[in-house]
């Protein structure tokens, strides 16, 4: 075995307009859980499901947010491969070309509660489910056992490997914070600094 086939990488993608806390805590949580080597931060390309996303932050902002916020952690690394491609993006074609390129590695791709319950709509959810680990964390409050409810249909379904996540429930999304933005309230600490600092000079919302 080379040391690459050892690799455990965790994925966390999202559309990151803009990236906050319960982004950052959650890949926090499954590096250390898991003991993952690296987390790959993957900002969404063109989803389908966010195709009406309008007056957000652009491809290039959205990134230079994430390269500003996860700048300190040695384990944190941006990947712009979903910008690079046209079209809509998914993750089933996301995942395939990253185990094309690393056959041997070892994904654990990161979500919230919401996405595992939309799960089965997302495209191929098969080939998902046998490329990567499924990580998911509670999010607004859901209780474990309607999440564990939802895990066991899906492994029935797709043969998906799905583990909890365990990590606090960060009550805040990326909508509500633009929203908060917008009106002038403080959004300090949910935000790094750098990237409020980001949002004021660039103008971004
Ligand atoms: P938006 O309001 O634009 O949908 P968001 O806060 O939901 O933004 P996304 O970029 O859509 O952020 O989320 C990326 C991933 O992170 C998803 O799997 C989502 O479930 C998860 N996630 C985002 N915020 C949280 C949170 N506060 N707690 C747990 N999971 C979260
Ligand atoms: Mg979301």
């Amino acid at each position: 075995m080379n040391s690459e086939s050892r690799q455990r990488i965790g994925i966390m993608g999202g559309t990151f307009d803009p990236i906050h806390i319960g982004h950052l805590i959650l890949a926090e949580c499954a590096y250390e859980q898991f003991q993952l080597d690296t987390i790959l931060f993957l900002p969404s390309g063109n989803p389908p499901h966010k195709k009406n996303r309008r007056d957000g932050a652009s491809d290039r902002e959205r990134l230079d947010m994430v390269a500003l916020a996860i700048q300190n952690n040695p384990h944190f690394i941006l990947d712009s491969e979903e910008m690079r491609r046209s079209g809509f993006t998914y993750t089933c074609e996301t995942l395939r070309l990253m185990k094309e390129k690393h056959p041997q590695a070892e994904y654990y791709f990161i979500i919230g509660a919401d996405s595992l319950m939309s799960f089965e709509t997302w495209k191929d959810p098969e080939m998902i489910s046998r490329d990567c680990i499924l990580l998911a964390a509670v999010r607004d409050q859901m209780e474990t056992e309607q999440m564990e409810q939802k895990m066991k249909e899906l492994q029935q379904k797709f043969g998906a490997r799905i583990h909890l996540l365990r990590s606090p429930n960060v009550g805040i999304s990326s909508t509500q914070l633009r929203d908060w933005y917008r009106e002038g309230r403080s959004v300090r600490y949910y935000i790094p600094d750098c990237v409020i600092d980001y949002i004021r000079n660039n103008s971004v919302y």
